[in-house]
């Protein structure tokens, strides 16, 4: 894969220059730019590591759900996690065949099981249960619709919070997390599933946070889960497992694992196990897309008070809301590097009137006479940017520019202010 590098102290995504994207007037600045490549190369990577296993790779779509992006992961044999009916329509017009959805999260509506029900000729690949709650809701919903609903547990294996080096805030399979169902509720959600004749359990599932820079708490959760699996099989005609996703990138501080190194030792444990002819399904998204995307932004002005250095960017938490929501750190660098500029340490902010509109200390190079610090880009931006992006304050979604083959394959434009402001004029209409 054609990393992020520099050729003349520019950088280059994809074998395209980053300062020609930045200064191209058709994208304008903050622009999130993606290499598709690189992304596709992902999937088939991780595909190739379960060899010739039966196995589904369903890109957790909530982490990028750019249209061409979802294609390319599903061109080269990705399947779809979902946690939406917004999102698994989406997953099926980019070519996800029904079969390869599995359908997460712990409110779905009655809307989204129907979606998720009539879908194809047999409904989607699973809908994954979260709660004993949930079952005689996707009974009646399977039932009403004449069809019998593939459904699998998603269990909390209750793997210690502390013993996962992530964020709490992107640790789900904890005890207290509100994510799966506790081991303490899973003999009731059995019997429940065995009484229901519109659904039939066809895989076991857990997620245990995201961010895994090692991969002993993946599998010491799949531990737990593969147990599980071989005490209900007989009950259950399971045909998968599945063991979430979660794997890390290197954000800076490193990552010595891969997503494959995650598959494999999984796999490994699975048929010493017994469970060697299951499927075994992961959802990755994060790794699929982080390191192939930036953000890349204007520099407006600078500001030096109080003895700390500022610098003002034109992208904010709205476009990027990562380092607001969980103080995640993005490493920032000119895209155009002048050697002969000296170098100090700035706080880069944002425009939001938000004191999180913070991406932290960077060093960045000083502006001195006419050489001015222009744009940067801010990296591993392709994960978890754009598709958590708003409007507060009045700004626009950020442009979105697609690579692939060494070029620019297509492009979203920003949103223009009008359409905010229309659309904010518009409030409260509809019913007048
Ligand atoms: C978000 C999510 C994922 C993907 O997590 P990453 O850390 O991005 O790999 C997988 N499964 C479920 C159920 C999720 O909600």
């Amino acid at each position: 894969m054609p990393p992020l590098r520099r050729s003349d102290g520019v950088l280059v995504l994809g074998h395209v220059s980053l300062a020609e994207v930045a200064r191209d007037p058709r994208f304008g600045t903050p622009a999130y730019v993606y290499d598709v490549d690189a992304i596709a190369a992902e999937g088939r990577e991780l595909r190739a590591a379960f060899e010739q296993a039966p196995h589904l790779v369903a890109y957790a779509v909530k982490a990028n759900s750019a249209g061409p992006i979802v294609k390319a992961l599903a061109a080269v044999g990705c399947g779809a996690d979902v946690v939406s009916g917004a999102e698994l329509t989406l997953a099926l017009r980019c070519g996800v065949s029904p079969e390869a959805v599995v359908f997460s999260g712990v409110a779905k509506t009655s809307a989204e099981l129907d979606l998720a029900i009539g879908s194809g000729t047999a409904g989607i690949g699973s809908i994954q249960v979260e709660s004993v709650e949930e079952i005689p809701r996707i009974a009646a919903r399977a039932s009403a619709a004449g069809r019998v609903a593939r459904v699998s547990l998603r269990i909390n294996p209750g793997v210690d919070k502390e013993a996962l080096d992530t964020h709490s805030y992107i640790a789900t399979g904890h005890d207290e997390a509100k994510f799966g169902v506790p081991l303490s509720s899973v003999p009731e959600a059995l019997g429940l599933v065995a009484i229901s004749p519109s659904l039939r359990l066809v895989g076991v599932g857990s997620h245990v946070g995201s961010q895994l820079t090692a991969v002993d708490g993946y599998v010491a959760s799949a531990r737990a889960l593969f147990a599980f699996a071989r005490e209900i099989r007989a009950r259950f005609p399971l045909t998968f497992v599945d063991a979430g996703g979660g794997f890390g990138i290197d954000y800076g501080e490193g990552c010595p694992v891969r997503p494959a190194d995650f598959v494999r030792a999984t796999r490994a444990l699975q048929v010493e196990m017994g469970l060697g002819d299951l499927a075994l399904y992961c959802e990755p998204g994060r790794s699929m897309v982080g390191a192939h995307g930036v953000l890349l932004a204007s520099v407006i002005q600078r500001k030096l008070a109080e003895g700390r250095r500022w610098t003002m960017i034109d992208a904010g938490m709205n476009d990027l809301m990562r380092p607001a929501l969980y103080q995640a750190r993005h490493r920032i660098v000119p895209i155009a590097l002048d050697a002969a500029a000296s170098v100090s340490a700035y706080h880069v902010v944002g425009p939001v009137c938000e004191s999180s509109d913070d991406f932290g200390v960077h060093d960045l190079p000083d502006d001195a006479g006419s050489s001015r610090l222009r744009e940067v880009a801010i990296l591993d931006a392709g994960a978890y940017g754009y598709s958590m992006g708003s409007r507060y304050n009045g700004r626009a979604m950020a442009a979105e520019v697609f690579l692939s083959g060494g070029k620019v394959i297509g492009a979203t434009p920003r949103s223009p202010a009008e359409e905010w402001v229309q659309d904010r004029l518009r409030a409260g209409a509809a019913l007048v």
